[in-house]
């Protein structure tokens, strides 16, 4: 099944009162856009993403959105809701078979509330998520110039609707055709599938699925970003590692030694009559340090992200590639807070080298001098490391939770 995902992200956010366009408002450090775009782009089962943005957002897309592994397409928004995603519709791709609407104005929901609409969808052709009411539902009148009760709704079949919203590829279709005819502003595309004559399926939604709308809305975010886990949506325990200030991570690498290579060691080079064999510069030091950072956020490995077998990685300066891991690591709320290394090398003697070491690795790493410790180490003239037949590095980084402000 080929699932395609549209952000509506085209609003003003004219409630909000900020100067910043709402997407691009923070929290927790990542704006409002990239989390809602980190939802479905992390999402399985989602292979592409439309955003609809307003048409100045549009012509500088943010680099977070060309970042994605999955193909991205933007689209200028329209002056209404539904012709935005009547843009957006129109880039999805031929083969999608069910299509997914997200506003980027909740960015709180789950990819597993995701997933149940998804297959809502698929079996029944349209689904929404929707919270069951849970207070007592008034319809209002006015009388004598005051706002007061007509009567009270049997609250047991009300629901809100929130996002996600699914259909097939042919209801969305119906769905946008209603809207463009339309002459008000619609605001969900179920309304419009509902009046095309479809059945919508309800899917419990999420009560931390906040709409950000209103200033207050920003300082409950804040504490929701600190408190979720974007998977189940459910509330992260205290004792949740996710949700600690720190983070700790391991790394390990080894390479061969061989003649007519270059030594580089923590992207600096040491003359030597033999160097370390691999695919890219084989820096064993910048290796371990960057297992070591994304093993601290549990995003996989080295290989995982440069893979060897990409030639875009041959020869490629391990320094860079730690830079990108870091770059990693703070798109996920951390920082470095230090690093220690043990290099194992029998020769040459590294610690004449030590000091260039550890500079080039800390503005690689964007940490003060004293956050980067490397220690070298021989192996007693013991196996294949103490024959001086490789060079092998053990490395642990600590991690931080970035305390960059809100807007
Ligand atoms: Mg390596």
């Amino acid at each position: 099944m080929f699932v395609s995902a549209i952000i509506a992200a085209a609003g003003r956010g004219a409630r909000l009162g900020s100067a910043v366009p709402k997407q691009l408002l923070e929290i927790d450090g990542r704006s409002i856009l990239q989390r809602s775009f980190d939802i479905v782009d992390g999402h399985d089962r989602i292979d592409e993403v439309v955003v609809a943005l307003p048409s100045d957002l549009a012509r500088a897309t943010p680099p977070i959105l060309a970042s994605s592994r999955k193909p991205v397409h933007i689209v200028d928004g329209g002056e209404r809701r539904q012709d935005s995603v009547a843009s957006a519709f129109a880039k999805v791709s031929k083969r999608a078979d069910v299509v997914v609407i997200h506003d980027a104005a909740r960015p709180f929901a789950s990819r597993a509330l995701f997933t149940r609409v998804i297959e809502a969808a698929s079996e029944g052709g349209a689904a929404i998520a929707a919270l069951a009411a849970s207070d007592t539902v008034k319809e209002s009148t006015t009388a004598g110039g005051a706002r007061v009760v007509a009567r009270t709704i049997p609250r047991h079949a009300i629901y809100l609707a929130q996002t996600p919203q699914a259909f097939t590829r042919a209801i969305l279709a119906e769905a946008v055709r209603v809207g463009g005819e339309h002459p008000d502003t619609a605001t969900d595309e179920a309304s419009l599938a509902e009046q095309a004559g479809h059945a919508v399926r309800l899917v419990d939604g999420e009560p931390t699925n906040i709409k950000i709308t209103t200033p207050a809305d920003l300082s409950v975010s804040e504490a929701l970003a600190r408190s979720l886990d974007p998977e189940s949506g459910s509330s992260i325990a205290a004792t949740r590692s996710s949700m600690l200030p720190l983070r700790i991570g391991t790394g390990y690498d080894l390479h061969r030694l061989e003649p007519g290579r270059p030594l580089i060691i923590g992207g600096v080079r040491i003359p030597h009559a033999t160097g370390l064999a691999g695919h890219s510069d084989a820096d064993v030091l910048c290796h371990a340090i960057t297992d070591a950072i994304l093993g601290a956020v549990a995003e996989g490995d080295i290989g995982q992200h440069f893979p060897d077998s990409d030639p875009t990685w041959k020869d490629a300066d391990s320094v860079a590639l730690l830079e990108r891991a870091v770059q990693i690591v703070r798109a996920s709320g951390y920082l470095v807070a230090n690093v220690d290394a043990v290099v194992i090398a029998e020769r040459p003697k590294l610690l004449p080298h030590v000091p260039a070491i550890r500079a080039r690795l800390a503005k690689a790493l964007g940490v003060e001098l004293s956050a980067v410790s490397i220690k070298g180490k021989t192996n007693e003239r013991i196996d294949a490391l103490g024959r001086n037949e490789a060079i092998a590095v053990h490395a642990v980084a600590l991690l931080a939770r970035s305390l960059q402000a809100g807007a």
